[in-house]
């Protein structure tokens, strides 16, 4: 086993912007983005690693509160551009919406075989108590982890607070805590204490080794309709009929539930005969959709709404944006929704 730690070790570090690198600024007090010099200076700790560590900033730097499908893209050619000079790629990113971003890379790239770790912080990397130092070197040190020649984790992954999750199984669960984000449906893929302890049994190795892949569509005509007690027919009905509208997450109540009252199963039932996808998920933080356990979802499952089993709401909404983008029919789009692509969904 190598850690690799040596000489040859390439990581690229794209910096996207997020509180990692931002600072207070004294006229508003608000925090904004600083230069990425700035980052580099405050670690020099990774010059002890003594790897060859370049860097990509884009411009401008996002708080991640405006990522979008664009950004992914951007960042997907970046990494694919630099492919094979690099032994990993480590992304700074605002924590906020980190996990729709690992969720949507996860999905784009294809046959991938080495890490690509975002990471980011709760306190600016200038802080005295920042978390970001932390996060960032040891996302290097992942990022360059290799067994028997290898990449150890050839995923999609972020790391924060001692534990490497899957990216698109993770939630950002806290705005405050350093422990921001949670994976309640997979197992950590590795705990950094001491030492780096990875779960080898937990990480996806992509069977079919193929040439990497980029795919760098995405449709955004999608909603995500989150259910409460009280939802009235008004307001559920016009956002099922949102003009050009072709693909719902519905969030609903426990194992995939619904209130049974007619004009909602309806308003369903014709936007799926529109030929809108209706993809079920639950709005509990663990456990998954099992339509037909209870007579509130019976409904649904007889209408034709795909289960989205223990997919995460941010791996859901990518992936359903994502398999629009590829041109597919409707039902090989309810058919890849209801399976694993990268390891987002338990089978
Ligand atoms: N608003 C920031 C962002 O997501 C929060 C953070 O980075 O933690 O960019």
């Amino acid at each position: 086993m190598t850690s690799g730690k040596n000489e040859k070790t390439s990581i690229l570090i794209i910096y996207t912007g997020g509180t990692i690198g931002m600072v207070q600024r004294p006229e508003t007090g608000t925090l904004a983005p600083v230069k990425f010099e700035q980052i580099l200076k405050e670690v020099p700790e990774l010059n002890k690693f003594n790897y060859n560590i370049q860097t990509v900033v884009f411009n401008p730097v996002l708080d991640s509160s405006n990522m979008n499908p664009a950004v992914w893209v951007k960042i997907a050619l970046t990494i694919k551009k630099n492919y094979n000079s690099f032994d990993g790629f480590v992304i700074l990113h605002g924590t906020d919406t980190m996990a729709y971003t690992a969720s949507a890379l996860s999905y784009m790239f294809e046959n991938l075989d080495k890490p690509i770790i975002l990471t980011g912080s709760q306190l600016p990397i200038g802080t005295i108590r920042t978390d970001g130092k932390e996060n960032l070197i040891t996302s290097m040190e992942i990022a360059a982890y290799k067994e028997n020649g290898k990449s150890k984790v050839p995923e999609v992954c972020i790391y924060f607070d001692f534990r490497l999750y899957r990216g698109n199984r993770t939630v950002k669960r806290d705005s405050e805590q350093f422990s921001a984000f949670h994976s309640v449906n997979y197992p950590a893929l590795a705990v950094a204490g001491v030492d780096i302890r990875f779960s080898s049994e937990f990480i996806y190795i992509p069977g079919n080794k193929g040439i990497l892949k980029v795919n760098t569509k995405f449709d955004d005509n999608v909603v995500i309709l989150k259910m409460f007690p009280g939802i009235s027919e008004k307001v559920f009905s016009s956002i099922l009929n949102i003009p050009g509208l072709k693909g719902i997450i519905l969030e609903t109540f426990g194992s995939g539930n619904v209130p049974t009252v007619n004009w909602l199963i309806n308003c369903i039932k014709k936007a799926i005969k529109k030929g809108i996808v209706v993809l079920n998920i639950t709005q509990c933080e663990g456990g998954r959709v099992i339509m037909g356990q209870y007579e509130t979802s019976l409904e649904l499952l007889n209408a034709g709404v795909v289960s989205g089993k223990d997919m995460t709401s941010e791996a859901a909404v990518t992936k359903l944006m994502f398999l629009l983008g590829q041109g597919l029919n409707n039902s090989e789009i309810k058919m890849y929704l209801n399976k694993s692509l990268r390891g987002e969904i338990s089978e």
